[in-house]
């Protein structure tokens, strides 16, 4: 364990699926210094790194809006469907969501675990 005190004032995010982490600037709906950026919903920013002139923020993630866990956007590990689910929500309550939705994330479970 290392003394998470100086980190830089950064704070990290985590996502608690795929256990990624990276540094945010900013949690919420609407980055400051960008005008008309009004998200979908409140999500973990970071300033894009390869364009720092430019008030360009990278999502990262959000929280899921079932059981309020960290995920990253990734296709693996979240999907929004008028709201962030992450994946294991989503096939607990697979019934509710649409065909549609279905049929994709019968897909993914189809490539990622070879049975
Ligand atoms: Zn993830
Ligand atoms: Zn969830």
């Amino acid at each position: 364990m290392e003394s998470a005190s100086s980190a830089g004032g950064g704070t990290q995010f985590l996502c608690e699926l795929c256990g990624i982490t990276a540094p945010f600037s900013y949690y919420g709906q609407k980055p400051p210094g960008t005008r008309a950026v009004v998200l979908l919903e409140e999500c973990f920013l970071m300033k894009d790194p390869f364009r720092p002139e430019k008030e360009k923020f990278l999502i990262l993630g959000s929280s899921c809006s079932l059981c309020r866990r960290t995920v990253c956007v990734g296709t693996e590990c979240s999907l929004f469907y008028t709201k962030r689910f992450c994946l294991q929500c989503v096939s607990k309550h697979l019934d509710q969501f649409p065909q549609q939705i279905q049929a994709e994330v019968a897909k993914k479970k189809k490539t990622s675990s070879t049975r």
